[in-house]
């Protein structure tokens, strides 16, 4: 067979999940959480599952659930959306961002990230014919440089990835950043892709989005994840909000690569969020604490630690500790130390040389972090 992705193999995450349970290691490398999601929450899945409707939902989701999505993003963005033509249900953001690059990327078309970027990202354009084109972002704060970005552009650049909070980084992007993209694309017929999953989990002031960005709103698909903001990752239901001439080409994928998403996993999202329209606010400090439990846990250990502003990933420099490259040392860490790690070399084309950085997931219970923390501070 001729691969469509000659350079792609399995994920990392797949991959160091997979060692940590062979190896009996503590897993901070992919990202989920190991607590359980609220308990009302899962009650009221169950009577969906037992009573409601186990049959296919509405193509874009179900009517209660895109109604109270667009309340949600009034809420917090004092942005107006249409439920009907401007929110679709997907099967998880992975979903929605494969829809969307495979509904505008024709065959040559460029598209633009920043690396490191999420690993999902590429393969999709790819397959839909598209080429990227990156932006190299470096530790230890992973600053956009907007002259870099303005010289990728061309007449074939048509979309324009981007991710804040950045995963797998922790950075967060700037109201000034969104400014200088706008600025940048204003005049061409570009659109904007905004990985914006972790919108409930920053640490500083108040959120940078798109949905925020009138103009640059206009042009985006903007993509989210009750994965994230509910603990529930393996759910699968994310949604995306996009202008109605935007939705209307994403749906057309969407009707064909899953119809809809779960039915009863919609409803339960929908009546939970109702119930408790605030909960998705109280996510920052919950996931602060946690920040802030292992950020101390390893204040006085040989790692450095990079500045974590959102996402629940926090980002370690081991060059005092090992000359070793980021992969070899998380395969080390897991046999010598029992605790997995993400290297983040793997989400670059071309890893800046001698950047020896780490990724570890506080999604976790404290002890969980405490234990973890206690091994790598031995080294
Ligand atoms: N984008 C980013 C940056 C992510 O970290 C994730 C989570 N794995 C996704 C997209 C995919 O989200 P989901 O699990 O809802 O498909
Ligand atoms: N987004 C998660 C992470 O960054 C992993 C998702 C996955 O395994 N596909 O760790």
């Amino acid at each position: 067979i001729v691969s469509k992705l000659p350079s792609v193999g399995t994920t990392i995450f797949t991959k160091m999940s997979a060692l940590a349970a062979e190896k009996g290691a503590i897993n901070l490398s992919q990202g989920f959480p190991d607590f359980p999601p609220d308990a009302r929450l899962l009650a009221r899945a169950s009577q969906a599952l037992l009573t409601g409707n186990n049959q296919y939902s509405p193509m874009t989701g179900l009517p209660l659930l895109r109604d109270t999505v667009a309340g949600l993003i009034e809420r917090h963005y004092d942005r107006k959306v249409s439920a009907l033509d401007e929110i679709t249900i997907t099967s998880g953001a992975s979903e929605a961002i494969f829809d969307a690059i495979a509904a505008i990327i024709h065959q040559g078309d460029e598209v633009i990230l920043f690396d490191p970027a999420y690993d999902l990202y590429e393969p999709a354009v790819t397959l839909a014919g598209g080429v990227c084109k990156r932006v190299t972002l470096m530790a230890p704060d992973f600053r956009p440089d907007w002259h870099a970005f303005e010289k990728l552009l061309t007449d074939q650049t048509r979309l324009v990835l981007i991710n804040t909070p950045h995963n797998p980084t922790g950075s967060c992007w700037t109201q000034q950043d969104l400014d200088c993209l706008w600025q940048a694309i204003e005049s061409r017929e570009i659109y904007v892709l905004s990985d914006e999953v972790y919108e409930f989990i920053y640490f500083g002031k108040s959120i940078v989005s798109v949905h925020k960005h009138a103009e640059l709103a206009a042009r985006s698909f903007v993509v989210s994840s009750f994965g994230k903001s509910f603990h529930l990752t393996g759910w699968k239901v994310g949604y995306v909000v996009a202008p109605p001439a935007l939705t209307a080409e994403l749906r057309k994928v969407h009707q064909f690569v899953t119809f809809c998403t779960a039915t009863p996993l919609q409803q339960a999202l929908a009546e939970h969020l109702r119930e408790l329209p605030e909960e998705s606010t109280a996510l920052a400090a919950f996931y602060q604490r946690k920040r802030d439990v292992l950020r101390n846990a390893l204040a006085d250990s040989r790692f450095t630690l990079l500045p974590c502003e959102g996402t629940y990933f926090q980002l370690l420099d081991y060059s005092d500790i090992s000359d070793l490259d980021d992969v070899a040392f998380c395969e080390w860490l897991i046999d010598e130390v029992g605790v997995a790690a993400i290297p983040i070399s793997v989400f670059y084309q071309h890893p800046p040389e001698n950047q020896r950085v780490i990724r570890l997931c506080f999604a976790k219970e404290e002890s969980t972090l405490l234990d973890a923390a206690q091994r790598l501070s031995q080294l």
